[in-house]
């Protein structure tokens, strides 16, 4: 039976086993707290925003604490997608209206700079991420999605930043789809893909050098005031320290019930094949971008360096990690890939990913010097970087109304307790709405590729480092 009340955290307490794993490195080994410390800071979680606020803390002075209830990356962070988009979830015009022009415009310019900070870390500090910068690809599905492209293509030239509009052509041979799937698409040269294990291991690393404490096993039960300070209790020992930040995001659960009724968490499901046939994977993203589509119902794909196909699945959205819907994630992606054949796939896994209405992150001082980070909506590798950095400049003296997005007041969700039904009828009509809107592609054309005649389609060049 399938309990109504599944905690996110309830999960099997490993990391799944996928192809992050090998090229992920060593898991971090740190032992479980068994006493009592204080500290400037403590951290609850330790995934990559949990760590990035730990490392920039700790670079900016403060002795740092970070309490991980599994371990390190065990959450989203760990198994995630790979991709390092340069971008939120909101449409640049929908961010400067919602935030004002002032933290409008810094949230777009921290998602442009997002990439660059993620793979700068990286190299500093000698992490091994897999990185592929050939860019990202988003296509839409049908008129108004693409009318809706071009926009963002416009709103974002108009504030400097360089992206580019693709025709339905370009999107067919940079995507490797059947001809007319899609109508267009924007390319933005500054996104890539990698391996988030890699990294967020690679961070706490960093950390650790840094001087930071990281303990995993150790899930804090409680967090209270203790004087002037904040009092994190956990099974074996405690954190005393001035300032608490909470970066539990979709696994948010069981400490604060407020901020965990800000969010709706689901469970989101990762396909990757077996390697692809020489033949076929020169047709599918054959420079090695990231894609995704304006369909309401998620649809990342890349393809690894060793020809593995990696696509977002359909599975229950709630409860215990169950066998996701094989044949309708099978189905979808061959709907858009016919030459993938009967191609199996190898692995499948799933993560909790922290949704909200506004579809944007936020950062909450929920007390005073008790913070919160969360809300990563499906986009959250390259921003829980940047906001881990933003939440240690704050410790640290920066003005409130400096930091790129403003701290807001937790607002649980209303309809939060029927979160299940609503959400999930809700997917069944988002999944009807694609289907209808995505029109059948005509026969294909290829092979006809630029890339196959020309190696190359000029958008720009996928380097592997690393
Ligand atoms: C399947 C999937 C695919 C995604 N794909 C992409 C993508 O391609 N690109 C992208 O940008 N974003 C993607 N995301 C989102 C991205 O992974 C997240 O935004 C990001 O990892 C969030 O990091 P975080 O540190 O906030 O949270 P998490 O990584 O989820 O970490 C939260 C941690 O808190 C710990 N914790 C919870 N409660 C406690 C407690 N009481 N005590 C101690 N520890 C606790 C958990 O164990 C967990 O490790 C995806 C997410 C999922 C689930």
């Amino acid at each position: 039976m399938i309990s109504l009340a599944h905690s996110p955290n309830a999960d099997s307490s490993g990391l799944p086993f996928t192809p992050y794993s090998k090229g992920g490195g060593q898991p971090l080994w740190r032992d479980a707290l068994d006493v009592d410390i204080e500290a400037d800071v403590v951290v609850v979680g330790g995934g990559i925003a949990g760590v990035s606020t730990a490392l920039h803390a700790q670079l900016a002075g403060l002795k740092v604490v970070v309490l991980e209830g599994k371990e390190i990356g065990w959450g989203a962070s760990g198994r995630n997608s790979g991709h390092v988009p340069a971008a939120t979830r909101q449409e640049p015009s929908t961010i400067m209206k919602s935030f004002g022009p002032i933290h409008g415009r810094r949230i777009i310019d921290a998602s442009r700079e997002a990439p660059d900070r993620v793979f700068a870390l990286a190299e500093k500090y000698g992490m091994d991420v897999q990185a592929v910068r050939a860019g990202s690809i988003q296509a839409g599905h049908n008129g108004p999605a693409v009318e809706k492209l071009r926009r963002r293509v416009e709103d974002l030239r108009v504030l400097g930043h360089e992206v580019r509009f693709l025709d339905a052509d370009e999107t067919a041979d940079l995507v490797g789809c059947a001809n007319g799937f899609y109508k267009g698409a924007v390319f933005d040269p500054r996104a890539g893909t990698f391996n988030p294990l890699a990294y967020v291991r690679g961070l706490a690393r960093a950390a650790l050098k840094e001087g930071a404490l990281i303990f995993e096993r150790t899930l804090v039960h409680a967090l209270e005031r203790s004087d002037d300070k904040w009092l994190a209790k956990c099974t074996g020992g405690s954190v005393r320290a001035r300032h608490a930040v909470v970066c539990t995001n979709g696994y948010s659960a069981d400490l604060l019930p407020r901020l965990w009724r800000s969010v709706i968490a689901i469970r989101a499901y990762q396909f990757m094949t077996e390697p692809l046939p020489a033949d076929v994977r020169k047709t599918i993203l054959p420079e090695g971008q990231g894609f995704t589509d304006t369909r309401r119902m998620m649809s990342g794909i890349r393809v690894h360096t060793d020809g593995r196909l990696h696509f977002s699945g359909i599975g229950p959205l709630f409860g215990p990690e169950r066998e996701p819907n094989i044949d309708a994630s099978m189905s979808r992606i061959r709907e858009m890939f016919p030459q993938l054949g009967s191609l199996a796939f190898d692995y499948w896994w799933s993560g909790w990913m922290a949704m909200n209405q506004e579809h944007s992150w936020k950062i909450h001082e929920i007390e005073p010097r008790l913070l919160a980070v969360l809300g990563c909506n499906g986009r959250g590798v390259g921003l829980a970087t940047i906001y881990g950095r933003e939440l240690a400049d704050y410790m640290t003296g920066k003005p409130a109304a400096d930091l790129v997005l403003p701290l807001q007041p937790v607002e649980p969700i209303a309809v939060h307790p029927l979160r299940r039904p609503l959400v999930s009828a809700l997917a069944t009509g988002y999944r009807i709405m694609d289907a209808l809107e995505t029109s059948t592609p005509r026969p294909k054309k290829r092979p006809s590729m630029k890339a196959d005649q020309q190696g190359q389609s000029g958008l720009g060049s996928t380097k592997a480092s690393k």
